[in-house]
């Protein structure tokens, strides 16, 4: 029997359309962040684009922490939380992320993505009348979450919070309504009104579940992310995160009050049946937590960094996304041009940043995602704002008008 045509057929549609996705087969260099060896070509690159946001995953204090829970622990978990599997390491980092958000409690998963899909799914399937009211433009990981809760869903327009006020309005007295959003979103970089978000869901006795994987570590006196910036923390019924962006590790994680923790670690699938995080893991999390607790260091030159490549893209009119946050969008406009900009950085230039094509953003609005990073050099950033200022004469693309 031959059945590769079913797959092919597919695959060759995806890429006829421009977006069948191509791997940067990349080794990361530990201590020479941001650079890696790119497999593709052989040669040394700078990556640009990296959600590592601040170096963590080379931090010397969450290497010695892996390394050394490694050695005593060993490599794996051993089973579910359930059975055999919780590690004084989970309990420790569950601590560690319950204090870092004021909140009573917290609760890990095997990554951000099974976070929200758990969490999501558990309280739309089993809270009495739920609807889950989703911003038009949250993560694809709260989505399925929602579509597998099979709860009723209204989508309010994106950072809308008229819309949601009126979406709220319709709904019956009765419901329980849990307001789904994100804080930073990642390919715009815009940042939810969350201080009316919340007037509103209070307004209408509502929930609020709030996807904080692009801030936590990077917003707020000890990195708790945009609520804890904007002193709302309290006012969120439950915030998620993500250890593998700006933590630079693994892992991904709720918290919220004591009850409603107990709540999805009883009954949520995702949590329930699948080996816990391996305490080596969980232990590097944790001194990565720590870590940008107290130190403001990394979050200052990241801020100074990302202010220095806007300006100077700027000034040679390359236009970029005006938002509030570390995420630099510089808009193409041109799946095609896209990849082709992508691709002769990448090979003319050593400076790797994918782009990004629908579906992942709409179509005439493809880009490529700049993230600097606390550790690109000045050197590094007149070496990519050169490389720009030449290709967008080489491919013939628009300026900005200053
Ligand atoms: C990346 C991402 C997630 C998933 O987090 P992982 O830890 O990478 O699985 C969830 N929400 C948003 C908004 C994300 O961008």
């Amino acid at each position: 029997m031959e059945f590769d045509h079913l797959f092919t057929e597919q695959l060759d549609a995806l890429k006829d359309e421009g977006n069948y996705r191509i791997f940067a087969d990349l080794e990361r260099r530990c201590g020479a962040f941001p650079r890696a060896k790119n497999h593709g070509s052989g040669e040394e690159v700078t990556v640009w684009c990296s959600n590592d946001y601040l170096g963590m995953g080379q931090n010397e204090t969450v290497l010695a922490a892996m390394k050394h829970t490694l050695e005593t622990c060993g490599a794996g978990a051993g089973g579910t939380r359930n059975i055999s599997g919780t590690n004084h390491h989970h309990t420790l980092l569950e601590a560690e992320l319950a204090d870092l958000h004021g909140k009573e409690a917290a609760l890990i998963f095997t990554s951000g993505y099974v976070s929200n899909w758990a969490a999501l799914s558990t309280l739309g399937g089993r809270l009495p009348n739920a609807v889950i009211l989703s911003d038009a433009l949250n993560h694809a990981s709260m989505i399925e979450g929602i579509r597998h809760s099979r709860a009723d869903k209204r989508i309010w327009a994106h950072n809308d919070v008229e819309d949601l006020d009126r979406k709220l309005s319709e709904l019956p007295e009765d419901a329980t309504k849990i307001v789904a959003f994100e804080s930073v979103y990642s390919m715009d970089g815009d940042i939810a009104p969350m201080e009316e978000i919340c007037d509103v869901a209070e307004k209408h006795g509502a929930m609020t579940y709030l996807d904080e994987v692009h801030a936590v570590g990077l917003y707020g006196p000890r990195g708790g992310g945009v609520a804890e910036e904007r002193g709302l923390m309290d006012r969120i019924t439950l915030i998620e995160g993500t250890l593998g962006k700006a933590f630079g590790v693994m892992g991904g994680y709720i918290t919220g009050s004591a009850p409603l923790v107990d709540f999805v670690r009883s009954f949520a699938s995702g949590f329930i049946f699948t080996t816990a995080l391996p305490p080596a893991v969980a232990a590097g999390a944790t001194a990565s937590i720590r870590h940008l607790k107290q130190s403001r260091e990394e979050r200052a030159q990241q801020a100074r960094n990302v202010a220095e490549v806007r300006r100077r893209l700027d000034a040679i009119g390359i236009p970029h996304l005006p938002n509030p946050s570390h995420i630099i969008p510089v808009m193409v406009k041109d799946p095609v041009k896209c990849r082709m900009l992508s691709d002769i950085l990448m090979e003319d230039w050593g400076i790797y940043v994918q782009p990004i094509n629908y579906p992942t953003v709409p179509k005439g609005t493809e880009r490529l995602r700049i993230t600097p990073s606390p550790l690109h050099t000045a050197a590094d950033i007149d070496h990519l704002v050169n490389a720009l200022h030449s290709l967008w004469s080489q491919c013939a693309l628009a300026r900005a008008v200053a």
